[in-house]
């Protein structure tokens, strides 16, 4: 590796080079059976999916915003109500849920996980809503609709504080749709069980995406949903393919949401190295941590909470002038990107929902200041260390990009 080679965000062209003769064999029986849509692969695959995340069910889609859509339909999230998020995610989480007929409400972050704050959810269900007398709905009493669902996101591979959240789901009798799209393998520790948890076995569904710089991607597009409960296992294997069981019998308008069989076939292939491809992201994030403590700038990177055993979808560091550190390591060759620029509730598509500037301090915060440095499994530890002196650098006393005291990592 000479000095000032490249040095990629994401590198999707190794793994894929260093298993290239099984992906195509998966292609060639493909050929050879002339099974595209459904059949063995797609099964086989779910499986082994399942066992991975700990979950009874998976089902196969065709891409993480439809495992969303199609969870919220099946746990029974109903037209008109409002499903509860956070506003630093992906606008897929948002879509799914208008996609569905619902409306996303929005609380914040809590500022050292950057994922859902309970306390920030209690808030909001004990401030702003009230159960209704005669349904005994939780109803939010400034957009009169009742709440029906909380989706939190594992945001770059680290698990949301579930212990919390599912307790106040309870308390209030709503479900949990997890969003695992950046979670694939991360587990919580949950205190109430005293055990380990895996992301996807935890809410009443949850939903992954295979997008292909995902920590388990497809070569093109692909989803799952992940379960433990029969019924709504069996209501997403109807959604997906037209409403259907039996074929031209329609139950209900479904939609055309399947998994294909080549995409199944190569992420088994792929599934067989993910717990081993998470572990060298962890180290890889470890050495970040050493390098960035070495350099005197522990507190630039996002900790991770002592629940999580995060797999690392991103590592991302927190600084005041973030355009201008992008700028340079940009000239130093080195690819960076920004998860995300603008919360959802300041996006132009959400205007209708008539949230300001100042409803949700954290994340607006945090969405000018972070970076997601280069992350991948096979990213090596001198890169590592040219991203880390390159930023070392550009911090030194006297330079405009100034740290940002973060979560120091434990
Ligand atoms: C990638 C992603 C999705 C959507 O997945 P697609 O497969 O691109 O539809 C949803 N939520 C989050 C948090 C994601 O990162």
């Amino acid at each position: 590796m000479k000095m000032n080679d490249a040095i990629p965000f994401l590198d999707l062209i190794t793994p894929h080079q260093e298993l290239k003769e099984q992906l195509c064999n998966v292609f060639t029986a493909a050929l050879e059976k002339g099974a595209f849509v459904g059949g063995a692969m797609v099964e086989e695959f779910e499986r082994d999916f399942a066992l991975f995340s700990g979950a009874t069910y998976c089902i196969g889609v065709a891409n993480g915003t439809d495992a969303l859509r199609f969870a919220i339909m099946a746990a029974g999230i109903k037209k008109d109500t409002l499903v509860i998020t956070v506003p630093n995610t992906f606008i897929a989480t948002t879509e799914a849920i208008s996609q569905a007929g619902a409306t996303p409400v929005f609380v914040d972050v809590n500022e050292r996980t950057y994922n859902m704050d309970p306390c920030k959810l209690r808030e909001y269900l004990e401030q702003q809503c009230e159960a209704d007398p005669g349904s005994g709905e939780i109803i939010d009493r400034f957009r009169m609709k009742p709440v029906s669902a909380i989706i939190p996101v594992h945001l770059y591979g680290q698990m949301a504080d579930m212990d919390a959240i599912m307790e106040n789901a309870a308390a209030y009798g709503l479900p949990v749709i997890e969003d695992a799209c950046q979670a694939h393998g991360a587990q919580y520790f949950s205190r109430a069980r005293g055990e380990w948890q895996k992301a996807g076995s935890i809410g009443r569904a949850a939903a992954f995406s295979f997008y292909p710089g995902k920590n388990l991607g497809a070569c093109g597009e692909g989803g799952a949903v992940t379960t433990n409960d029969p019924e709504i296992a069996q209501k997403i294997r109807m959604l997906r393919d037209h409403g259907q069981a039996r074929k031209y019998y329609h139950e209900v308008e479904g939609y055309n949401g399947r998994l294909d069989a080549i995409q199944a076939g190569l992420l088994r292939v792929k599934l067989r190295h993910l717990a081993e491809w998470n572990e060298r992201r962890r180290d890889a994030a470890q050495w970040y941590f050493e390098l960035l403590n070495d350099a005197g700038l522990e507190g630039l990177a996002l900790g991770e909470p002592a629940w999580s055993n995060g797999v690392y979808h991103l590592f991302v560091v927190r600084v005041e002038n973030r355009e201008e550190l992008m700028r340079r390591l940009a000239s130093e060759n080195i690819g960076t990107a920004i998860h995300y620029p603008v919360p959802l509730h300041l996006q132009q598509a959400y205007r209708h929902l008539g949230y300001q500037v100042g409803d949700f301090p954290v994340a607006e915060a945090a969405a000018p200041e972070i970076l997601s440095l280069p992350m991948f499994p096979q990213l090596g530890r001198d890169q590592q260390e040219r991203v880390v002196n390159a930023i070392r650098r550009l911090m030194s006393p006297g330079e405009e990009v100034i740290a940002r005291e973060m979560w120091a990592h434990a």
